[in-house]
């Protein structure tokens, strides 16, 4: 037999969460050929892996680097950190469906969440085709693709409206829920916090996800709150889930946002535990840095969110609306995710400015920036950027605490996820947070090796089988005969990530080699221009 690669002398760790053996790996047609203590054929190419780690590729159970995907495919912070398999559409919020009436209005959605610009070419109307566009697209890694019911309820329900859907429209949502099933979606995500999903009730969440229950999708959230509404919210998407009848919901990116709710990750895992005990599936995943990143203008209480962009824009220019935006911020409330009141001005970050006049507190909290500039106060700084800045306006707030952190983290319900956009080394451009490029080194360097929180096979596990098997990708996630190749070769003395908040672009080290459907992507630490990434279907 000759192989195509023969990874020889690695200590292999499954992803099953065995400890490691030693063997080669022979692949042959993007496959995991075989595995013996010695393989002694020939093969095109043989990487030799002493005192190296080998193990599954790294599955990212949360991004948004279909975000991206459109206008830049190179992947870098993810592929160099080991993600071989990105699932996307998360957060309620994937680039289909888009009839063509209401592209106008997708637009302006797009726009405050594209990154580079949101000047995204739109070739497609149903997700079918938005599919079918992708696997077009050259990229180096996988796709697993889930619906975001932000463009459903603006494609066939109230939109932007605060109020519930009419039957009719509730039909129309549903019906698009099936077809993007249908297409091969592996599920219905949302994102309560977020414009015009924050409309929904939970009745008409439950309603779509039957739809996604019905071909045995799961069920992603962002839920409705990760501070004062943290339980009520976990309790929600428990009800959705069992309501629904899906196989299971997936809490995203898991955390306790707000100083005075922090510890409450005692009672969330309680919930997500006696849940399981029912027999209703939830699961979480997580990325390890103590900071969120999100858009400025999800802070404004939600009737400021109403009508799109340019009825905010006009609301914030209005001194009335002004002073009625601050009394809610300033009031606590369980009815809406109020960043400003639990974590504060002064724990708010500005990644990135647009206008050259605010480039020198690029980085800087907003008490910061009051400071800095000689504004009167933090909330005249505040609506300033977001004018400014024309509502588009990226930050990352500093709301949680590292017991939280590494209790969610050691929980058996846990697996581990970016949250992040799979993006260019620009390090000029300081718009995305570390765990861009970060998550995976900083998990195995800091949480791994350095503090002994995890064991490392209970690490990769988290990061390679257990996602597999949430989103039923039978032939990936392990290191098996049979499987794809996908497979991460990396030091573990020296992984590391080399990320933080005013440095946000850095790629780890010690991630050696990265393999993708049985193509070498990452050679020595440096990304090759091979692009053997597929758009994957949900299998039956
Ligand atoms: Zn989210």
């Amino acid at each position: 037999m000759s192989y195509d690669i023969i990874i020889k002398n690695g200590k292999i760790i499954d992803g099953a969460g065995n400890p490691w053996y030693s063997a080669d790996i022979g692949i042959k047609d993007g496959i995991i050929n075989t595995i013996r203590p010695k393989l002694e054929s020939t093969a095109a190419s043989q990487i030799d892996c002493r005192n190296l780690i080998v193990c599954p590729g790294f599955i990212d159970m949360h991004t948004h680097t279909d975000f991206l995907l459109a206008i830049y495919t190179k992947m870098d912070s993810a592929i160099r950190q080991g993600i071989t398999t990105s699932v996307v559409g998360m957060c309620g919020e994937s680039l289909a469906p888009i009839p063509p009436e209401k592209l106008e209005e997708f637009k302006k959605l797009f726009s405050s969440l594209t990154p580079m610009g949101g000047d995204l070419k739109i070739t497609w109307d149903t997700y079918r085709k938005y599919l079918e566009e992708m696997d077009k697209l050259r990229i180096p890694g996988n796709i697993v693709p889930v619906v975001g019911f932000a463009p459903i309820r603006i494609a066939g329900g109230p939109g932007y409206e605060n109020r519930a859907p009419s039957p009719q429209e509730l039909e129309k949502m549903k019906s698009y829920v099936k077809e993007a099933m249908e297409a091969g979606a592996f599920g219905l995500s949302t994102g309560l916090i977020y414009a015009p999903q924050v409309f929904a009730n939970t009745e008409e969440i439950i309603e779509l996800a039957k739809v996604a229950a019905n071909y045995n999708g799961l069920y992603f959230s962002h839920i409705r709150g990760e501070g004062r509404n943290l339980i009520n919210a976990v309790k929600e998407v428990i009800e959705i889930v069992e309501k629904s009848g899906c196989i299971g919901g997936q809490i995203a990116h898991h955390k306790v946002s707000g100083k005075a709710y922090w510890g409450a990750s005692k009672e969330t895992i309680q919930l997500i535990e006696e849940a399981n005990a029912r027999g209703i599936s939830i699961t979480c995943d997580q990325y390890p840095y103590n900071r969120g990143q999100s858009g400025l203008m999800t802070s404004l209480p939600p009737w400021a969110r109403e009508g799109g962009k340019e009825k905010i824009l006009e609301r914030l220019k209005n001194p009335e609306e002004r002073e009625r935006i601050k009394t809610d911020i300033l009031k606590p409330s369980e009815d809406w995710e109020n960043w400003i009141e639990t974590s504060g001005f002064d724990h708010i970050y500005i990644t990135f400015f647009k206008d050259k006049e605010w480039k020198d507190v690029e980085g800087r909290s907003i008490s910061e920036i009051t400071r800095i500039k000689g504004k009167a106060d933090d909330f005249e700084t505040y609506f300033e950027i977001l004018i400014n800045e024309n509502a588009d306006v990226n930050i990352t707030i500093e709301s949680m605490d590292e017991e939280d952190i590494r209790r969610i983290m050691t929980s058996r319900y846990q697996m581990i996820g970016t949250d992040a956009t799979a993006s260019p080394h620009l390090p000029d451009f300081k718009i995305f947070h570390p765990r861009t490029f970060g998550t995976y080194p900083r998990l195995l360097g800091k949480y791994v090796r350095e503090e002994k929180l995890l064991t490392m096979e209970d690490a990769i596990r988290r990061m390679t089988s257990f996602p597999a098997q949430r989103v039923g990708l039978r032939d990936r996630g392990l290191i098996r005969e049979g499987n794809w190749a996908d497979i991460v070769i990396f030091n573990p003395d020296t992984v590391k990530d080399k990320t933080d908040f005013m440095q946000p672009h850095q790629f780890p080290e010690g991630i050696i080699h990265v393999i993708i459907n049985g193509i070498l992507v990452v050679e020595n630490e440096k990304q090759r221009k091979k692009y053997p990434g597929k758009v994957l279907r949900r299998p039956n």
